[in-house]
């Protein structure tokens, strides 16, 4: 597990080594800017006619309004374009201490390419592939010094995003990665260490994100707007699932999915979204065409979230327990000058309940499912929300059996409350606790299988994706035996593979073992 796969510490390449860099579209020359402005002097190569001029050109746009907005001189500018080169032949890479390939992912054409550089550059140099999906192992297997070859997978934009992971393959020696962790460090990124696994971290854990917001979405348990409103507002995502895979586009997200899917063998946990493909076969692929999940356009009215009419506050209130959202309904409901009662806790773990509902938090069961087990006709389910003091929205979901007003009334509540109110069809695990019970599953199992480890692996979903907290600092903070009841709780309703539980996830959970423990919070 975690023990050994930390880098040992290395010294970083110091910035008088000339870098390489084969590809000059999106990537090479994002990370040629980063180079630049690190300072070292960059190569920059491309089989395109006049690509790498084209690229100097972007980089020179960029960093002019970075000066315009006053974070760079223009001296700095001029020095910054000087160390930038555009370099016809692989020749000149003859001087070069490290290379850094961004040419078209395909794994013939890295190949073939890197073995045109090994015959160029000196012995010691260091070659790196910035590939998102293909082995990092295929890659290197036809070097003569695969030793020193290693991924280093940028962000895009290269500039703005901080994560870069590293990659080692079969065959790399853990110097090598280790100077490519020190080094990337000195470029002011945060580096993350990995091992060559199908989608590596990010691409690889994020996958849940999408995936049950789609199946959320085949299922009718909500549409789109709302989906990504929950995710936002009560979630704390900066993005709902729809939105950022429109961004994305969809031809893109699903390749992704597609490519981890088949290189797992067809694993559940993967698989990729009929609906997602009937928007691409459409050419609905998002931003980029107008038209995804959503349609774009100057006279597009944005789709509104649904969100409950207002309800009349219940009369007769008990909030239960101190949990956070127990805690946060009870301040809400005195700031606003809701009479209430407060009960220390409840025998069955209540919230609040009313005349004629019982609020509880979901565990995965549906709430018809937990209301025919517990005996509580009246039963409404509340989904999880990142840090509910400062949630403006939560969802709720509504037993089948509860009497016509169960919904309205606990919506009362959290309305009276100040939270504005989704009511979403009874699908087990909800939206927030759903997708965060998975996202914690799969960070558990690329740490079980010695991908990377639990604080990198947290470390890499917020900085590579902007989560808000790593998934398993989340689900440390809401109890690893929770985590296992949710999914254990969802597995049972599907009857599906998807859902089971990492084996190091429950083997924790059962010690009563954390795997990064619980931070301080930057809300900021
Ligand atoms: P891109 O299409 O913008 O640029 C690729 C460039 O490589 C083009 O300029 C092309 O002319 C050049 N090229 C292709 N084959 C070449 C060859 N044999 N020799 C020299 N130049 C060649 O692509 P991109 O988005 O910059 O992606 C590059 C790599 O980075 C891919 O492996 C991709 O998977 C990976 N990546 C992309 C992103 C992203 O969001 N775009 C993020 C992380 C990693």
């Amino acid at each position: 597990m975690d023990a050994n796969i930390e880098m040992p510490a290395r010294e970083a390449l110091n910035s008088n080594v000339v870098v390489g860099i084969v590809g000059a579209g999106t990537m090479g020359a994002g990370i040629a800017q980063v180079l630049a402005t690190a300072g070292h002097r960059v190569l920059l190569c491309d089989a395109g006619a006049g690509a790498a001029e084209g690229a100097l050109a972007s980089i020179f746009a960029r960093i002019d309004k970075l000066a315009a907005k006053g974070r760079l001189t223009t001296e700095q500018v001029r020095v910054i374009l000087d160390r930038l080169r555009p370099v016809s032949s692989l020749d000149s890479f003859v001087e070069c201490g490290l290379v850094i390939e961004a040419i078209v992912e395909d794994l013939e054409a890295k190949r073939t390419l890197f073995k045109q550089i090994e015959a160029v550059v000196p012995d010691e140099t260091i070659l790196a592939t910035n590939t998102s999906s293909i082995s990092v192992t295929a890659i290197g297997a036809m070097l003569r010094r695969p030793q020193r070859f290693a991924g280093l997978h940028f962000f895009n934009p290269a500039p703005l995003m901080p994560l870069v992971e590293i990659i080692r393959g079969a065959a790399t020696d853990l110097a090598t990665t280790g100077v490519l962790h020190a080094t990337a460090l000195r470029w002011g990124k945060t580096p993350v260490d990995a091992r060559s696994t199908p989608g590596f971290i990010v691409n690889r854990v994020a996958r849940p994100f999408y995936a049950e917001s789609l199946r959320l979405l085949d299922e009718g348990a909500a549409d789109c707007a709302t989906i990504d409103a929950v995710l936002r507002e009560a979630g704390g995502f900066r993005m709902g699932s729809f939105e950022l895979m429109d961004l994305i586009g969809n031809d893109v997200n699903y390749a992704v999915t597609k490519s981890v899917f088949d290189a797992f063998y067809g694993d559940s946990r993967f698989t990729p979204s009929l609906r997602q493909l009937e928007l691409v076969e459409a050419g609905f692929l998002g931003r980029k065409s107008g038209r995804g999940f959503y349609e774009y356009g100057e006279d597009v009215a944005v789709v509104a979230p649904r969100t409950a009419d207002a309800s009349v506050t219940p009369l007769h209130l008990r909030i239960c327990g101190g949990g956070q959202l127990a805690v946060h309904l009870a301040a809400r409901l005195a700031g606003a000058g809701v009479r209430f009662e407060r009960l220390e806790k409840h025998s069955d773990g209540r919230i609040a309940d009313g005349d004629e509902f019982v609020l509880y938090r979901t565990d995965g069961r549906t709430a018809t499912a937990r209301s025919a087990e517990c005996g509580v006709p009246q039963t409404v389910l509340v989904d999880l929300a990142f840090d509910e003091s400062k949630a403006s929205r939560l969802a709720l979901s509504v037993a089948d059996q509860a009497p016509a007003g169960a919904g309205g009334a606990a919506a009362g509540l959290l309305q009276a409350a100040g939270y504005a109110v989704s009511v979403i069809d009874d699908v087990p695990g909800m939206i927030v606790m759903r997708t965060v019970a998975m996202l914690a599953n799969e960070a558990a199992e690329a740490v079980y299988h010695g991908v990377c480890s639990a604080a990198g692996c947290d470390l890499a979903m917020r900085k590579g994706v902007n989560y808000p907290r790593g998934p398993l600092e989340w689900a440390d903070r809401l109890g690893l035996a929770e985590v296992v009841r949710v999914l254990d709780n969802i597995a049972q309703a599907y009857g599906e593979d998807r859902y089971r539980v990492s084996a190091l996830l429950r083997r924790k959970a059962i010690a009563g073992d954390r795997f990064v423990g619980v931070k301080e919070e930057d809300h900021g």
